[in-house]
């Protein structure tokens, strides 16, 4: 550990490094992306044959850790027979069978999948749905969401102008975007009071109301409690709109439920909405997947004899046979194996370990929920601290305010150690 750039880098590299555009990094000033060979577990290998700890697992995708057997296999059996084909008028096993297994698993009726291939198109899909669910019932003029400060749904032009205003891309695109009524979770009195006006006044142009249940994500990964969305789904039943679950984040596990909409009996908020949105780590963090699920009402307004009430939307590689079959593995394994209770015994871990960043300088807070650890800091110097870790053989990747940790449920005791111990140790070394 501990000699960057001593090893001459891979000649794809160089070769290569300007001719790829890196997400969300200015490219100029940016440090040049670490060359990886090898992904293993909860390990990634760098070319040089260092082998960082991962603290992010890929966007918080790989759950099961990377290459997890089961799910390799299932992968490598489906691209014998079939890697893909259209949905378009054909249906395969693959995909059958992953929408029923969500459907039994999501609570209530949500039991109509749709599937497309990334968590922003999942959500324009819900989007949509929701518009259209209004048009096909007879009602006019509901376009509008609302959504919430602190929130993240995507990267497309739909689901950025439902993005939190000031840190998501509002004001750098305004005249592109669609205008839509961004406001505080209902976290106390006067919120409430306040969204309940809102949803009042406005009641005829609201489509829906779009929230991330329990953390928001990339937003600055924010908590907020069951009785928020409670209060969500109350406010939208006394309001006659819809209520939308964005899981891409919290789907499969990473808040200790396997969904935030799960009964409170399974760890969940106990609030069931009329459409959620799942991503990220569907596929086990192997391929490209997503899906929005729709209840039984909601669909319902969508079946006519009138082929301009059908749902206009078909990505081309939705419902991927490839992709549908590492999700079955990796729902498989789910079933299998003790993913939850490692969930639970990462939080604990981290909670314990990552409770000493509290008497550091400039710490604002530090917060664990299920096997989402943050330490949110005063001010933050991202370019030195990511240089820092690497140093001390972890990947992680401050954003915001934040350093954040969201292993694979999978990772090893020792290594979470060294993931927690390296934030003590660069936050404490600043
Ligand atoms: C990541 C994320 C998205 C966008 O998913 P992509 O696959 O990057 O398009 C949407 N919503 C939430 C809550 C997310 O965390």
């Amino acid at each position: 550990m501990g000699h960057a750039g001593v090893a001459e880098p891979p000649s794809w590299w160089t070769r290569g490094r300007d001719r790829v555009w890196l997400p969300y990094a200015q490219m100029k000033t940016a440090a040049p992306p670490l060359p990886v060979a090898a992904t293993r577990g909860s390990r990634i290998v760098l070319a040089d044959g260092r082998e960082l700890v991962d603290g992010v697992a890929s966007w918080w995708t790989a759950c099961h850790g990377y290459n997890h057997p089961h799910i390799r296999m299932a992968a490598a059996r489906q691209l014998e027979t079939m890697p893909h084909v259209m949905l378009g008028g054909l249906l395969h096993e693959p995909a059958a069978r992953l929408a029923t297994r969500l459907a039994a698993l999501l609570p209530g009726d949500l039991g109509r999948v749709f599937f497309s291939d990334s968590g922003s198109v999942a959500v324009e899909v819900a989007m949509k749905m929701a518009v259209q669910f209004w048009i096909n019932s007879g009602v006019r003029g509901r376009t509008k969401f609302v959504a919430f400060r602190g929130g993240y749904h995507g990267d497309t032009t739909a689901t950025m102008a439902v993005c939190d205003p000031d840190d998501g891309m509002h004001r750098l695109f305004k005249g592109l975007l669609p205008e839509h009524l961004i406001t505080d979770l209902p976290r106390d009195e006067a919120t409430t009071a306040a969204l309940d006006r809102l949803l009042g006044e406005r009641a005829e142009e609201i489509a829906g109301i779009l929230v991330e249940p329990l953390v928001q994500g990339a937003g600055g990964m924010l908590f907020h409690d069951a009785a928020v969305l409670a209060r969500l789904r109350e406010l939208a039943d006394t309001h006659g709109t819809l209520l939308i679950f964005d899981e891409v984040f919290t789907g499969f596990g990473r808040t200790g439920a396997m969904f935030a909409c799960a009964p409170a009996g399974q760890g969940g908020a106990g609030v069931v909405p009329d459409i959620v949105t799942l991503g990220k780590a569907l596929s086990g963090g192997t391929l490209p997947l997503a899906a929005t699920v729709a209840s039984e009402r909601v669909f319902q307004a969508f079946w006519s004899d009138d082929p301009m009430a059908a749902l206009m939307h078909g990505p081309t590689f939705m419902g991927n046979p490839l992709a549908c079959a590492a999700a079955n593995a990796s729902l498989d394994l789910f079933e299998r194996e003790p993913r939850l209770d490692q969930v639970k015994a990462i939080e604990a871990q981290m909670a314990d370990q990552l409770a000493l960043c509290r008497d550091l300088p400039d710490i604002v807070d530090v917060r664990v929920r299920g096997a989402i650890g943050v330490v949110e800091l005063d001010s933050i110097d991202i370019p030195a601290l990511k240089a820092r870790f690497v140093e001390e053989g972890v990947y992680v990747r401050p954003f915001g305010k934040i350093v954040y940790l969201t292993p694979a449920f999978t990772i090893g005791e020792d290594d979470l150690s060294r993931l927690t111990g390296a934030i003590v140790n660069v936050l404490g070394s600043r």
